[in-house]
């Protein structure tokens, strides 16, 4: 027993939607599993964006993220009409995270996809290109956004794929840009690409225009590995590349900052199945895997790794993957109690 000297702060917010409840299975999973956190809450989203602070983020949860820095996020709902920003491009932009990981897994034949050799990571440039947020309307019927792209930026987002690769037994790593039009932007991505391979010689590395990268993605995944791309390609294809394994429900992100990392669910709050119990915790669980990566207690992780898929493989899914089940759907406790049981099994 390694006592609490080594426990680590994290900051958590419970979110929207089935945020609080997916939140709930991931901690109990977490907690049985042994991971050494003491979680502080902070409280962001609806709630506060309808108590009048547009930002969706109370003042004092910058202080808990900017002391512990590492923060698990349920999805949050963004009250509809105008008038409130995106709380996770404030979160991206403040802290700095650079990097949006997104691991797209396919689990077959446990949960039905069209591609079961899929197993491939976007790496996604997280706070440049269109995001930069900078338009312009130069006449009533002109309007103009501009591509922001640092050769710092494609460095540090570069970078970071190689490194990803290196440390995670990955073998290629592509890069896809549209440098044959945007010879300035995307070309000086793609020469930082070229300049920076040259460092990791023992991985694989190619290049697609986006284009025709996209394509091959959607008809024959399981031939890319790592892919690294700006921001706003990055959305794009990881929506699809996650949506391909079968359900938005099964991943997990990790959004990779200098000082600070936030892990969560790719999907959104699913107001149509809040309060009901039937959501599914895995994409939460999955980044809490990833976040115990990050915090140095890859024991846990894995522990937590092997028995979801031990649970996935037992034919135990939630009522989205129902076509998969073997028997009735779980409910998300009682999938989280499955997981429990098989804590220490290996899939
Ligand atoms: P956002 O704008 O917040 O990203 P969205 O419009 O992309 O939201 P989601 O909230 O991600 O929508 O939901 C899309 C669909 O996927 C809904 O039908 C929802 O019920 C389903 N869904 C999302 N997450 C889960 C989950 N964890 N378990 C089961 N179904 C889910
Ligand atoms: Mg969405």
């Amino acid at each position: 027993d390694r006592g609490a000297a080594d426990t680590v702060a994290i900051t958590i917010a419970h979110g929207d939607g089935i945020g609080p409840e997916i939140m709930e299975a991931t901690l109990k999973v977490l907690q049985a599993a042994g991971a050494r956190i003491a979680p502080e809450t902070i409280e962001i989203g609806e709630k506060v964006y309808l108590s009048g602070n547009s930002a969706g983020i109370a003042p004092e949860a910058w202080d808990s993220l900017r002391k512990t820095q590492v923060f698990l996020k349920a999805p949050i709902t963004t009250p509809s009409g105008g008038g409130y920003k995106s709380l996770n491009v404030t979160i991206r932009k403040t802290l700095g995270l650079y990097a949006n990981v997104r691991p797209c897994v396919s689990y077959a034949p446990f949960v039905a996809t069209k591609h079961p050799k899929m197993d491939l990571v976007i790496v996604r440039e997280n706070e440049e290109d269109l995001y930069a947020g900078i338009e312009h309307r130069q006449t009533d019927e002109v309007f103009q956004c501009l591509k922001l792209i640092t050769r710092p930026g494609c460095e540090k987002i570069v970078r970071y794929a190689f490194e990803y690769a290196r440390n995670n037994g990955r073998k290629k790593v592509t890069c896809m840009s549209k440098d044959n039009i945007m010879k300035m932007t995307d070309g000086l991505f793609h020469k930082v690409f070229d300049e920076i391979k040259l460092q990791y010689p023992e991985i694989e590395s190619e290049h697609f225009i986006i284009d025709i990268g996209a394509a091959k993605l959607a008809t024959r995944p399981e031939r890319f590995d790592v892919i690294v791309t700006p921001n706003l390609y990055g959305d794009i294809i990881s929506d699809i590349a996650a949506e391909m394994t079968g359900s938005v429900g099964l991943a997990g992100s990790a959004n990779i900052g200098e000082h600070i990392a936030m892990f969560e669910a790719i999907h959104g709050s699913a107001p149509d199945i809040a309060g009901k119990g039937i959501a599914n915790p895995s994409g939460l669980l999955l980044a809490a895997v990833m976040m115990l990566v990050h915090i140095r207690q890859a024991d846990i992780a894995s522990k937590i790794h092997n028995a979801w898929l031990k649970t996935i493989e037992d034919g135990i899914v939630t009522a989205e993957l129902a076509a998969s089940a073997v028997g009735r759907p779980f409910g998300s406790m009682d999938f989280a109690d499955a997981v429990i049981e098989r804590l220490g099994q290996l899939p």
